[in-house]
């Protein structure tokens, strides 16, 4: 005992508790199997005790039959004086004995023959059976008992074989005719061997006396009537064979001994063995004929053990199941009284955390079925918690991202931490998007539940979509702009930019542009000016627009470019970059300057017109006012109106073209001429020393018209008249050109091809020289 507990005790501390339970139940399963089978053993045993008991009964019976058929035989020999053979014949025949005394083999009458008597009654039997005799007559016996008459169920011939054999020759039937005759009932004899059988067959007979009156007597013993039972016949034929297939049937006569025995079926006499190595099934005692026969019923082991092995292996079985059961009851207990456990403060607490949270917070069980779910989840879903609880979280996710989440579900209960975001469809039809968290909560080594956090960021992903759509949208606007746009980091390195810009740069790709700088491009020999104008916008913060430069383009075309950069800033007003956009002026550029040039030269002879003049005169008069040296001139083709009448207007116009270039070739580069309109031009001079210098270039462009002008080969003489002023501070322009007017009409006046200057205006009197060639 002391060690089944040390054992238990070891067993527990190193295996647990299952162990314990496994052995236990193995044990437990082991005994009842063993308590099953003797009791099955016993219950089979007792059943088979019945069979022997109603066989034991059935030969009693029979033995009692056999009994009485003899005693009734020897009642109708007592009854007759003598019996004839034909009556013998005819009385077995009626009485069927034979037939119905199965086991029975045959029957005679033996008569008392007194030794005294012998002659006379072999010589009476004689006439009956031709030269009877009694055999071998014993010396000094007081009376035989020869075979008379016989009857033999199988072998007719067998009472004329044993015909005149005196029975109470043999001992062991002189006994028992004896007692029969002293008893005056049928008594059996021992087991013996028949007589004069060759197969010396084992036989008991029945002795019954007949009695009759004689000589005064009124029941002189007459003789016996014996039936004989051949033992092997009788318990081989009794039940049809059927006690032999269940038994080994051993009989004893009186006591159990090898000298007793009646019937051993396999000649095996387990009734004098010892041990437990045959059942003993069934005993009982059979009294006939003043004989008292034990029968042992041995059941046949085989047989037994079969049905016995059969229920017993089933118990086993049954007991394994059980054993194995509660071994895994065992080993899932602790686990699941931890996991409820676990589930249950879970459950408290559920409510107290995540109530309020503004997450739609929830628990599943390990089958994906809802446990816990705050007011925001069941908002989300569009069901109520009470619904909500078991119901599976499956049925709100579309059809079509179902195996996705169970995959991700799958994720969880294999113990990690998932995240995932996925569409769920509340039970009114609407569709949300979730950013779900699912965390394991485990109890032991198993996952007891599942907790999640689903964030709703259906208007996030809108906003995302309709942000990227807009960014798609400037995209497409920037791709399909002729100006290049793109933007720089505070280190002026790229971060993106537009198509056009690709193409003037030879790129195919917006990656082959980002993380590149000028440097890199194909315009890195300017890549330090335009670092220093990145620059200058990035610590200002201030943008820079508009700069025209000269650039040249990629088939090496000189251009006009026009840059404005603009510092790019965060939420916090940090300058973070620039933003470029940079145009291609070159085509402006020129029609800015034709525009410039219509509005201020002169078509017919190039030279700037009274607008620009005007302009022109006054900035140099605003010069002069500080420097001085500055003399207007006006002058005049004489006689113009008669080239035009004598010529025609196209001559006209190439005198006054011819008049231009001559007079411009005379004049200084920095001399302003210009053509005021019709025959008439004008003069600026700065830079002179004094008026004297003026008269000089009047006097030089007098002398410029005096050879005749080249009109396709004919020459015609032209001359002009030439007014000068010289400014004087705080001349108005005004005041400057109506005394340069007024000087030139001087010299129309004067006759023509001539300058005249005109007064200072303080003297102007007392100089005024005429200039006349
Ligand atoms: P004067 O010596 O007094 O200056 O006499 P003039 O004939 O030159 O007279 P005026 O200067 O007043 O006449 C100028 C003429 O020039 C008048 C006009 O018919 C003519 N004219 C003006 N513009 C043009 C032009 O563009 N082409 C031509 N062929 N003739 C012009
Ligand atoms: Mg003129």
């Amino acid at each position: 005992m002391a060690s089944l507990r040390e054992f238990v005790r070891i067993t527990a501390g190193r295996m647990g508790v299952p162990a314990v339970v496994f052995a236990a139940g193995l044990v437990l399963s082991g005994y009842a199997c063993q308590l099953y089978w003797q009791r099955s053993e016993a219950q089979q045993l007792a059943q088979l005790g019945e069979a022997a008991n109603n066989y034991a009964s059935l030969l009693r019976q029979r033995l009692e039959q056999y009994v009485s058929a003899t005693r009734a035989l020897a009642a109708f020999f007592s009854a007759s004086d003598a019996i004839s053979r034909e009556e013998f014949d005819n009385y077995v025949k009626a009485s069927r004995m034979l037939d119905r005394l199965e086991g029975m083999s045959s029957f005679g009458y033996l008569p008392r023959v007194p030794a005294a008597r012998l002659a006379p009654f072999e010589a009476e039997a004689a006439r009956m059976f031709p030269g009877y005799r009694v055999v071998e007559p014993r010396p000094g016996a007081a009376d035989y008992y020869p075979l008379l008459y016989g009857q033999h169920a199988w072998d007719p011939l067998r009472a004329d074989r044993l015909r005149g054999i005196d029975f109470a020759a043999v001992p062991v039937r002189w006994r028992a005719m004896q007692r029969a005759a002293a008893t005056d009932e049928p008594v059996a004899t021992a087991l013996h061997t028949a007589l004069r059988d060759p197969a010396n067959r084992p036989v008991v007979l029945i002795f019954a006396p007949v009695r009759k009156a004689s000589a005064g007597v009124p029941d002189e013993l007459a003789g016996f009537i014996f039936t004989a039972l051949y033992v092997r016949q009788l318990f081989g034929t009794f039940d049809e064979g059927r006690l032999a297939q269940q038994f080994d049937l051993e009989v004893f006569d009186g006591s159990v001994a090898a000298a007793t025995t009646v019937f051993d079926a396999d000649g095996a006499t387990h009734a004098l063995q010892r041990g437990r190595a045959h059942v003993l099934a069934h005993r009982a005692e059979v009294r006939f004929g003043e004989r008292r026969w034990l029968l042992y019923f041995y059941a046949k082991r085989a047989q037994l053990a079969a049905g016995s092995l059969n229920e017993a292996a089933l118990v086993f079985s049954v007991g394994m199941l059980l054993t194995l059961i509660a071994s895994y009851a065992a080993l899932a207990w602790p686990r699941y009284a931890s996991g409820k456990r676990a589930m249950r403060d879970f459950s408290e607490r559920f409510a107290g955390f995540f109530e309020h949270h503004p997450f739609a917070v929830f628990a599943l069980d390990p089958q994906g079925r809802f446990l816990q779910a705050n007011q925001q989840m069941a908002r989300e879903l569009g069901v109520s918690r009470e619904e909500l609880a078991g119901m599976a979280v499956a049925r709100f996710v579309p059809q079509q991202d179902r195996e996705a989440a169970a995959r991700s579900f799958d994720e969880v209960l294999a113990g990690n931490a998932v995240a995932y975001t996925h569409q769920v469809e509340s039970a009114d039809g609407r569709r949300a998007d979730l950013s779900i968290v699912m965390i394991p909560m485990s109890a032991g080594d198993t996952v007891s539940h599942v907790l999640g956090f689903a964030e709703n960021i259906t208007e996030r992903k809108q906003a995302e979509a309709a942000l990227h759509a807009s960014r798609q949208m400037l995209q497409a606007i920037l791709d399909n702009i002729p100006q290049s746009v793109f933007w720089k980091n505070v280190d002026s390195i790229y971060q993106g930019g537009n198509r056009s810009l690709l193409e003037a740069a030879g790129l195919h790709s917006i990656d082959q542009l980002i993380g590149k700088t000028d440097a890199d491009l194909r315009w890195k020999d300017q890549a330090e000016v335009y670092r220093q104008v990145d620059l200058d916008v990035i610590r200002s913060g201030v943008p820079r627009m508009r700069m025209q430069a000269r650039d040249v383009r990629r088939d090496g075309e000189v251009c006009w470019i026009e840059t404005s950069k603009i510092p790019l800033k965060d939420d916090r007003g940090q300058v973070m970059g620039v933003l470029a956009v940079t145009e291609d002026i070159t085509a402006r550029k020129y029609m800015e300057e034709e525009l410039f040039r219509r509005a201020n030269y002169d078509t017919l002879t190039g030279l700037p017109n009274r607008g620009y003049f005007n302009n022109q005169l006054e900035e140099a008069v605003k010069r002069a006012q500080r420097h001085h040296g500055l003399a207007l001139m006006y002058f005049d083709i004489d006689r113009f109106k008669l080239i035009n009448d004598t010529h025609g207007h196209d001559v006209g116009d190439s005198v006054i073209r011819l008049f231009a270039q001559r007079i411009r070739s005379v004049l200084r580069e920095a001399d302003f001429v210009a053509r005021l309109g019709g025959d008439e031009f004008v003069l600026i001079a700065e830079g002179l020393n004094e008026a004297g210098d003026a008269v000089v270039i009047a006097q030089k462009l007098v002398a410029a018209m005096a050879a005749p002008f080249d009109l396709a080969g004919t020459p015609l003489p032209v001359t002009s008249s030439i007014g000068v002023a010289w400014f004087e501070t705080g001349m108005a322009p005004e005041a400057l050109v109506k005394a340069a007017d007024q000087a030139m009409y001087d010299a129309k006046r004067a006759g023509r091809n001539c300058w005249r200057q005109a007064p200072a205006p303080r003297a102007a009197s007392a100089e005024a020289p005429p200039g006349s060639d």
